[in-house]
């Protein structure tokens, strides 16, 4: 298992993760070894013209862990710490969260070994395509479908879309999600991981016995999910919002900030701050903060068995994917915390990208209150299923969250059968 003081490999730890819920419901050894490997891996190596006429060699993975209940969905990555296991980890992830939300996906992900802020736009476009093409053979809206990730964004979606679309020489807006609209993105896919979030936070403050009106909460990194969580906890549920931080720093404020007016300041000043009235905070302060409802929205391996104890909310929901150690975990569990795992708490933006292909491949558009309605009932209905689990095994939300998705996994390779 990683821990705060171990260098981690997350192919090991999405292994360990495996293990710990066959036990628990009670896998045999095949079916553990068919969920422990990633059903395809393609590794490509290939040039790139770079602006001053040289060429460069990129390597870039793609990997499609398990398609039992339908095509591969995940992100593609642009990092220099991109490794093979990296990539597998992450793609068991996304097959374990498209089946917490019970969406017809298995899971995926990519990834190229490259530092993107070196590289110019034109030289990103021609990296981008020409990944595209080489994974080409193994995408499609059939097969596996690709989506933006770390330092990746809808203009890297509209590339690969249009490279598809002329390898096959027509349109193919369902290759990708995460699109401009203006090529068949989906309203609300910007909102949709924040909106999740806040659904579910909503379904577990009643299950905890606490009211969203009035909880003081706190946000570690103000970006597009955890900005998002803010607003609409504040606008709809009527939360306070007493802490919010981004790379920079953190502000506090014990009678609550309007979230918009933080953005409009961040938006400006390129920070949250020094956002006037309020009191600096560091990332450590803002985690261990007296709040009902802590949100991690920024990295990975922030709440570790050295500050656990001293969280101090009732709820956590994990908007960022990863952030807290299976160590913290356990801890967190003895405290009576509730966690809202990140498979469950980010689900929104996996969900209304299959809004996005389910729209694509239809042709036909739906509007903004369409989405958000339809986003509404899959994370009410999911944040149920997972908290029944947890009831039902007596674990914790995340081994709950992993045990109904696995056994979903299961479910559909047996009823499937072993080929031929
Ligand atoms: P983003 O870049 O919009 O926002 C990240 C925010 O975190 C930024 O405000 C950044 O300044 C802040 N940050 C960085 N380092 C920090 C630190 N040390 N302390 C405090 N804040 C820090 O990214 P995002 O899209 O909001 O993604 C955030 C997390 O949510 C990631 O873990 C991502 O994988 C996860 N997630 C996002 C989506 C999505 O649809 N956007 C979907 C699923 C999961």
């Amino acid at each position: 298992m990683p821990t705060s003081d171990s260098p981690i490999n997350p192919f090991e730890t999405a292994k360990q993760q495996i293990d710990i819920v066959a036990d628990l419901i009670g896998l045999d050894v095949g079916v553990r070894e068919v969920l422990k490997h990633p059903k395809r891996e393609l590794t490509v190596n290939f040039p790139v013209r770079m602006d001053d006429g040289s060429y460069r060699v990129y390597t870039g993975h793609r990997v499609q862990y398990n398609m039992a209940r339908g095509p591969t969905k995940g992100g593609i990555r642009y990092h220099p710490q991109v490794t093979l296991d990296e990539v597998r980890a992450l793609a068991a992830w996304m097959t374990w969260k498209c089946a917490v939300v019970n969406i017809p996906y298995g899971g995926a992900k990519g990834g190229v070994v490259c530092d993107p802020k070196k590289l110019s736009h034109g030289e990103l476009e021609r990296l981008t395509r020409r990944f595209a093409s080489e994974i080409a053979p193994i995408i499609g809206p059939e097969m596996d479908i690709p989506a933006p990730d770390v330092y990746t964004d809808s203009q890297t979606m509209a590339w690969i879309m249009d490279t598809y679309s002329m390898l096959k020489g027509y349109s193919v807006p369902g290759v990708v999600t995460g699109k401009p609209i203006s090529l068949g993105g989906s309203e609300g896919r910007g909102e949709a991981t924040g909106r999740g979030c806040a659904y579910v936070i909503r379904e577990a403050a009643k299950d905890v016995g606490t009211k969203v009106k009035g909880s003081a909460v706190a946000v570690q990194g103000f970006g597009n999910a955890g900005s998002v969580a803010a607003n609409l906890l504040y606008d709809e549920q009527g939360a306070k919002i007493v802490a919010v931080s981004d790379s920079k720093g953190g502000i506090y404020k014990a009678d609550g900030l309007n979230p918009h007016d933080v953005e409009a300041h961040k938006q400006k000043t390129g920070s949250v701050v020094n956002y006037p009235g309020t009191k600096a905070l560091t990332n450590d302060e803002l985690l261990q903060s007296k709040v009902d409802i802590l949100i991690p929205a920024a990295l990975e391996n922030q709440i570790t068995k050295k500050n656990a104890d001293k969280i101090q909310a009732k709820i956590v929901a994990e908007a960022a994917n990863g952030p807290t150690l299976p160590e913290a975990d356990t801890i967190l569990f003895q405290k009576g915390i509730t966690v809202l795992p990140d498979v469950l708490a980010n689900a929104g933006g996996v969900t209304v990208s299959y809004f996005e292909w389910a729209q694509d491949i239809q042709g036909y558009f739906w509007p903004l209150d369409e989405v958000n309605r339809r986003l509404e009932s899959v994370m009410v209905r999911s944040y149920a299923d997972v908290h029944k689990a947890a009831l039902a095994h007596k674990v914790h939300n995340r081994t709950a969250a992993y045990a109904l998705a696995i056994q979903r996994v299961v479910d559909a390779i047996k009823i499937r059968g072993i080929y031929p």
